[in-house]
């Protein structure tokens, strides 16, 4: 797993499998402790805010997960609370490492994972049964907490901004981290993905969703795409062309030429079903 720095307080952790991206978030740009102090005296404790951060996302594999509470205690972070932004299975991972927070997300995916009880800790064991791949617990994901979206959530003395994301899956939303600049997109504009029409998702929602993430996207230093290495700003925004465009010519649209591999021909063949089934 790799661990990244894009700001003072956004980390990005990147799984070996999928490239599955983990955001940590802390609020307010200062050192833990510099900003109470400062505003209440000399004498004055730490608030309990100090150091507080959401976990967005997740890595994969039991070893990423074991690690994470150490990435954080290096940082100097406390994990307050997870946030997925979809309900998609390898995203939803965090409640492993971290197990007794509360899990924030959209009502969409909060209505997704109520519609499906169980379906991500079934698709996370057939996953590991393919691989080999042990792990300690099976997968429960406790408190989930629906946050209103489009919305705000607080962190610290800043807040996140939530935007709907949907169109890949039902559900979902893209987080802006606005006094980093940083995107945290959820499974859109990934430089090793093609946009990937899911059971529940729709073309329309897609392109809508991308319309939406545009303006983040143009104003953003840094994207997170759900799979794939964080972005710089212009890279994601013609990586966004790339899917509008590729998603508007759909069912005969050709694959951009860097997502050409067979993994990426098998999501376009189920793209183009999908959009022929719904026409
Ligand atoms: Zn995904």
């Amino acid at each position: 797993m790799r661990v990244i720095g894009l700001h003072s307080g956004v980390l990005v952790a990147t799984s070996r499998i999928w490239q599955t991206t983990c955001t940590i978030v802390r609020g307010g740009a200062d050192d833990a402790a510099g900003a109470g102090a400062r505003a209440a005296g000399p004498d004055a404790q730490p608030g309990p805010r100090a150091g507080e951060c959401f976990v967005i996302d997740s890595p994969v594999l039991p070893d990423e997960l074991e690690l994470l509470p150490a990435v954080l205690e290096r940082a100097g972070f406390q994990c307050r609370g997870l946030l997925a932004t979809h309900a998609d299975w390898d995203h939803l991972l965090g409640r492993l490492a971290f197990p007794g927070v509360a899990l924030g997300v959209s009502e969409t995916t909060a209505a997704r994972l109520a519609a499906e009880p169980g379906v991500a800790a079934r698709e996370l064991r057939d996953f590991d049964d393919e691989h080999y791949v042990e792990r300690a617990a099976p997968l429960s994901l406790g408190q989930v907490q629906a946050l209103p979206v489009p919305g705000h959530c607080e962190i610290g003395d800043e807040e996140l901004e939530l935007h709907p994301a949907d169109g890949h899956t039902a559900d979902g939303m893209a987080i802006w981290i606005g006094w980093a600049r940083v995107l945290v997109a959820g499974d859109y504009v990934s430089p090793v993905e093609v946009p990937m029409i899911a059971a529940g998702g729709s073309r329309d929602g897609y392109l809508a969703t991308l319309r939406r993430l545009e303006p983040l996207v143009d104003a953003a230093a840094y994207v997170v795409p759900g799979h794939g290495e964080v972005l710089q700003g212009a890279r994601a925004a013609a990586i966004l062309r790339e899917d509008v465009n590729y998603l508007a010519k759909l069912p005969d649209a050709e694959l951009p030429l860097a997502r050409r591999s067979p993994a990426q021909r098998e999501v376009h063949a189920a793209n183009v079903r999908r959009v022929r089934a719904a026409s």
